[in-house]
């Protein structure tokens, strides 16, 4: 079989590596490089939301696609307590995936030097000086392979795997008496029997809202309770009946402290697949982003993409393990947990730590805010498994 030659592959064209493959071109950094672009979807669907915050003070380079943004944010507790939440300069934003895929596909195509190549990987093979593709078809070689392709890892037995797994509908009522411009972040008002469980609440409209039905566990829920859970707290906590379901999506998110591999050789992995989700909250899309600027500095400095320290640093895993633990011992609850962290902690310390962009003192005063004698175990057993 031919192999044909690239400087650089994308083997996934989804959030990560369409964010990567965007930004280093329209940022100047690869000028002259052929990529290549493989990916078995042809990424023409809204498939996700992605939803995050971000300091208003700073760039994006997506906010073209920004579907809606939100500077009101409350957290609602199980026993339906509202916190209003102190997010200082943070905004909550929205993009739908398939405005996204729009306006980077769109960009790329317009580039002679990207090559698109609709087709399943079969396998990425590392070599001394390249990352080979393989499909049916084909081979592809290049120089640097940027992977997100995710499958489950190989967990060892100390290894927390929790998902995230939920449904979300965008709905058009008459009935909403909300205020649209304030969003509900966590709202626990909601049974707990199969894990940590909440609803985002997120209006794009007084007749529009976005409801997604969210659990932390280790096991997912049989199809249709996801619909009953969803109707029942429209009807129960929003009073909300009588409604036309416009758009659905359904989705899973691992959780979890297995240690990805950010490189392997010339084999770059990055997204999911790379560890760019926060094991403590599912969110993907801010930290990804930070590691695609990494990889572009390092690029830019020093002609190749392995940059050294990353941006969800140890400090954070140890913390976000931790977290894991006390969920799986379930002395503490998951809500109780979140209850007790946003109650304490004003949103906007939260969220630089989910960011990891927290100083010590910000991470001090989250873990002062949940109760100690639930976590001094699992932090100690955490410790161990990071040093040994
Ligand atoms: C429904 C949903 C909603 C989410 N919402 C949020 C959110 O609000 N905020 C947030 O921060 N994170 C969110 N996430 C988590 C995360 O941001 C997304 O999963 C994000 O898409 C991850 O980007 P990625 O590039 O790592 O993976 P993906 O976007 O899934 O891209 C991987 C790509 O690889 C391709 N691929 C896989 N296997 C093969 C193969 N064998 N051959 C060829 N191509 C292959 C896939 O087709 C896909 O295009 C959400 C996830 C889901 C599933």
């Amino acid at each position: 079989m031919e192999t044909k030659d690239f400087d650089i592959i994308f083997a996934g064209s989804g959030m990560a590596g369409l964010s990567l493959a965007y930004r280093g071109i329209r940022e100047g950094v690869w000028q002259n490089e052929n990529i290549l672009i493989v990916d078995k979807d042809i990424k023409n669907k809204n498939d996700r939301t992605w939803c995050f915050w971000q300091d208003e003070s700073k760039e994006s380079p997506f906010k073209p696609v920004f579907y809606h943004s939100w500077k009101a944010l409350s957290f609602f507790t199980n026993e339906g307590r509202q916190i209003p939440l102190n997010n200082g300069n943070y905004a909550y934003h929205m993009i739908r995936s398939i405005d996204f895929y729009q306006f980077v596909l769109s960009f790329l195509r317009q580039s002679p030097r990207v090559t698109f190549v609709q087709a399943e990987i079969l396998s990425i093979e590392n070599t001394p000086d390249a990352g080979i593709v393989q499909t049916r078809d084909a081979a592809y070689k290049a120089k640097y392979v940027f992977n997100s392709m995710y499958s489950k890892p190989e967990l060892k037995p100390w290894d927390q795997y929790f998902l995230q797994h939920f449904k979300g509908k965008m709905i058009q009522t008459k009935q909403f008496s909300g205020n649209p411009s304030e969003m509900y972040l966590m709202d626990f008002r909601t049974p707990q029997e199969n894990g940590t469980t909440f609803f985002y609440v997120l209006p794009v409209a007084q007749d529009r809202l976005f409801v997604e039905y969210t659990i932390f566990s280790k096991s997912l829920l049989e199809d249709g309770a996801y619909d009953r859970a969803i109707e029942q707290y429209l009807a129960k906590v929003l009073g909300i009946t009588e409604y036309q379901i416009l758009e659905h999506e359904f989705g899973v998110i691992p959780m979890t402290d297995f240690r990805f591999s950010r490189r392997n050789g010339n084999v770059v992995n990055i997204g999911t697949a790379g560890g760019d989700t926060r094991a403590s909250s599912g969110y993907t899309f801010t930290n990804t982003q930070k590691t695609v600027s990494k990889i572009l500095a390092s690029y830019r400095k020093k002609g190749h993409p392995f940059f050294g320290n990353e941006n969800i640093n140890e400090k954070h895993k140890l913390l976000d393990s931790t977290i894991l633990k006390v969920l799986d011992h379930n002395e503490y609850h998951g809500h109780q947990l979140f209850s007790d962290l946003f109650t304490h902690v004003d949103a906007k310390n939260i969220f630089a730590f989910l960011d990891s962009e927290s100083t010590a003192q910000d991470d001090l005063k989250v873990m002062l805010s949940l109760k100690a004698k639930h976590f001094i175990a699992p932090f100690v057993k955490s410790l161990f498994k990071i040093i040994s």
